[in-house]
């Protein structure tokens, strides 16, 4: 399936010059949405990758994270922006190209033992990834890998990420 086909570009948003690539006209396509979350499901069972929980982050992490962590017979964890979790977080401040942002995750989410799996609808410069990672590692998680949706190549994000296997379904 030509899943770009079901990617819509949204010019200029959310700033003039940015051309934001929207899942949302994806989302709403049922076969879209199936063959999506199965070829991610066989593209992170072909890279070998085995995981006891998926991290998604917020916003669009959590469309994507939950329905391929039950494929994969995993857990589904959230990573919030700060002062939404209700329990005890651990927090990452990242780099943004201006100023800086905060991630949350619950402090008794992950154990040291767990196998992490990242998802996101999409890697730009690879900052959020990044943070994450920072996050899962903090716990002393091992780290499986990463997944994504669409994968802005440009902008070299996977370069910014740890050294384990990175998957994209659509790269730009
Ligand atoms: P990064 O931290 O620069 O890699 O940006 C990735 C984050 O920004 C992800 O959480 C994405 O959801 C969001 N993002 C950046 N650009 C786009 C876009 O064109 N479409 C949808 N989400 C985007």
């Amino acid at each position: 399936m030509d899943l770009k086909s079901l990617i819509r570009d949204i010019p200029d948003f959310p700033k003039p010059g940015i051309l934001f690539r929207d899942i949302t006209t994806l989302l709403r396509d049922p076969e879209g949405l199936r063959y999506t979350i199965d070829f991610f499901t066989q593209e992170c069972i072909n890279s070998g990758l085995q995981a006891d929980y998926v991290v998604g982050m917020e916003s669009r992490g959590f469309i994507f994270g939950p329905p391929l962590a039950y494929k994969l017979g995993a857990g589904f964890i959230p990573v919030r922006k700060p002062g939404k979790l209700p329990a005890a977080v651990h927090s990452i401040e990242y780099e943004l190209e201006y100023g800086t942002d905060c991630l949350e995750m619950h402090q008794d989410a992950l154990h040291p033992d767990s196998r992490v799996l990242i998802v996101d609808d999409l890697i730009a410069t690879g900052g959020t990834a990044n943070a994450t990672a920072k996050l899962v590692q903090k716990i002393g998680c091992e780290l499986v890998g990463f997944g994504f949706i669409i994968e802005l190549r440009d902008l070299q994000g996977r370069k910014h990420l740890p050294d384990v296997p990175i998957i994209s379904l659509i790269q730009y």
